[in-house]
């Protein structure tokens, strides 16, 4: 790694700590939202997707008067990130050449049960709600649903039809909104893919018309290859991407007190890092040909 990388991971362990006095100032950056416009709907599949992709978008729909209405998917229940808490020393702290700095100081000293539900939920939705709260969405809406898209393809498909019929109700409720998913395509999660099948079938269905996917997972990529396919790059301004990287901080705070665990930097550090450190995002529209159904890839569940 390089050392510009090694800074920005300091950075990000300093600034964490300061999340809270971040949220409060960027209350008072937030526009007023415009009530005769049509909301701009955005969809985290789980927590930290919305720091880390979709973060830039909903500034950019903000500052244009747009209201814009935040829905967390699933419930993001994930028992590996359990057991990797109950680590000791931190995981994070012990990868060699790609550790990363722990946010708790490299010892967690928690024993949580590991069926992926009893402090993982509510611990990655506190960072969700920072985050949102961060970035003074108009309104929070969580689906709240299981993250169901990993079993048999029934169970994938039945989960498509569960995120399908809220959407469709969202669309009913907000006629004329936007509707801002992830490109699950690209996104090697049955989940995210999940979402993109409920979005493209809507949109076969002639129920969703106005219809963009944030390519979340470009972080990943070389910087150079991360553009590639997509029909917009948002370049984030300055001030945006200084509220950007605090929601990002969202998901780097150690605070037990107020149950922020840092679960979105344990789940992913290099991409909440890559996306630390470039200021762009990657709106994508359908692509032809579009197939449904689940990714073949060996999966990881966040
Ligand atoms: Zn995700
Ligand atoms: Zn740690």
């Amino acid at each position: 790694m390089s050392d510009g990388q090694q800074m920005t991971r300091r950075q990000m362990l300093v600034a964490g700590a300061l999340t809270g006095a971040a949220v409060a100032s960027s209350t008072l950056w937030a526009p007023k939202a415009s009530a005769a416009a049509a909301p701009a709907i955005f969809y985290s599949p789980h927590q930290d997707d919305d720091a880390l992709g979709l973060a830039g978008s909903i500034l950019e729909h903000k500052a244009a008067g747009r209201p814009v209405y935040l829905v967390l998917v699933t419930k993001g229940e994930n028992g590996d990130l359990a057991t990797l808490m109950n680590g000791d020393p931190c995981p994070l702290t012990t990868w060699g050449a790609s550790s990363h700095p722990c946010a708790a100081g490299g010892h967690h000293n928690l024993s949580w049960p590991t069926d992926g539900t009893s402090m993982i939920v509510p611990g990655r939705t506190a960072e969700f709600m920072a985050s949102a709260k961060n970035l003074g969405v108009d309104k929070i809406i969580n689906f709240n649903l299981s993250d169901a898209a990993y079993g048999a393809p029934d169970v994938y498909n039945a989960f498509v039809n569960k995120v399908k019929a809220k959407v469709k109700a969202l669309a009913q409720q907000y006629p004329g909104a936007s509707h801002k998913f992830t490109a699950g395509w690209l996104e090697v999660t049955d989940t995210h893919k999940a979402i993109s099948d409920a979005a493209y079938l809507l949109m076969k269905e002639g129920v969703l018309t106005d219809v963009r996917f944030n390519y979340v997972y470009a972080y990943d990529k070389p910087v150079s290859q991360r553009a590639s396919g997509a029909a917009y790059v948002l370049n984030i301004p300055s001030n945006h991407m200084t509220i950007k990287r605090n929601s990002i901080y969202c998901y780097n705070t150690w605070d037990p007190s107020r149950n922020f665990y840092a679960l979105g930097y344990h789940s992913v550090p290099d991409k909440l890092e890559s996306a630390h450190a470039d200021p762009r995002e990657f709106v994508f529209t359908i692509p032809s040909g579009y197939r449904t159904g689940q990714i073949t890839q060996p999966m990881t569940s966040w």
